[in-house]
């Protein structure tokens, strides 16, 4: 049987507001607040634009609170949803980085700088450092869950969704699709990215992602890249499997 959706290929999506309570993340130098409240106010935008477009929408915290990485996993998984987006604002020690990212799972990470970006958003939760053999094994094994496998492949097509339709709603480059091992991905049933939608910590892009016309823009276009993923790699797939 088919029928069609408001928003093909999505029925429900999960955004995580990166951080919260006591764990606030990066401090932005020119708001003296944290990415937590960042990361919740994109989110919220992103929410209205993907239920505007017939998406279910469930966030993993609606305030400002404590909320273990695992936890944020397990309600995507047991929402059954069709894709996790884990929102976050990039920082460096150094204040010359900038544009944004877009990260699918690995143990070995794309460079240096992500992987000392997910030691920064795994919050401290033990993660192998360098694909040591067993920390393969066990890699591997997750992977090898055949859902599991389908979705990690599809998590390189949603983070280029993202990277692409974010690309127009910031005024700072695309620095693409990259791996890292960030905790709050390990285990998700189904396509996930962490995406670090600017430098917090930029003299420049510091303050377009932390003003209202910043969170605005960058909330449009992670839901648009969302809703491209739906439609052109979730929606041609299930009409296949229909036949
Ligand atoms: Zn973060």
């Amino acid at each position: 049987m088919f029928f069609a959706t408001a928003a093909p290929g999505l029925s429900t999506v999960v955004l995580d507001p990166g951080h919260g309570g006591a764990n606030e993340g990066a401090l932005c130098p020119h708001t003296g607040q944290h990415e937590k409240v960042y990361t919740l106010q994109i989110a919220q935008a992103a929410a209205e634009h993907l239920r505007a477009a017939g998406v279910k929408v469930i966030l993993t915290r609606e305030d400002d609170r404590d909320l273990a990485l695992a936890d944020r996993v397990r309600l995507a998984n047991d929402a059954g949803a069709d894709v996790l987006v884990s929102i976050h604002l990039n920082s460096s020690p150094r204040a010359g980085p900038v544009g944004h990212e877009t990260y699918f799972l690995s143990l070995s990470a794309s460079d240096e700088a992500a992987r000392r970006l997910a030691l920064f958003e795994n919050d401290g939760a033990p993660v192998p450092e360098e694909p040591a053999p067993s920390a393969q094994g066990d890699l591997a094994a997750i992977l090898m869950d055949l859902g599991q496998t389908q979705a990690h492949h599809d998590a390189q097509a949603l983070a280029a969704h993202l990277v692409r339709r974010l690309a127009p709603r910031t005024p700072f480059p695309a620095r693409g699709v990259k791996q890292a091992p960030f905790v709050v991905l390990l285990g998700a049933k189904m396509p996930a990215v962490v995406t670090e939608v600017g430098f917090i910590n930029h003299k420049d892009e510091g303050r377009y992602v932390t003003s209202d016309a910043g969170i605005a823009a960058v909330a449009r276009g992670l839901a648009e890249g969302i809703l491209d993923f739906g439609r052109l790699v979730n929606a041609p797939r299930e009409k296949r499997s229909e036949k």
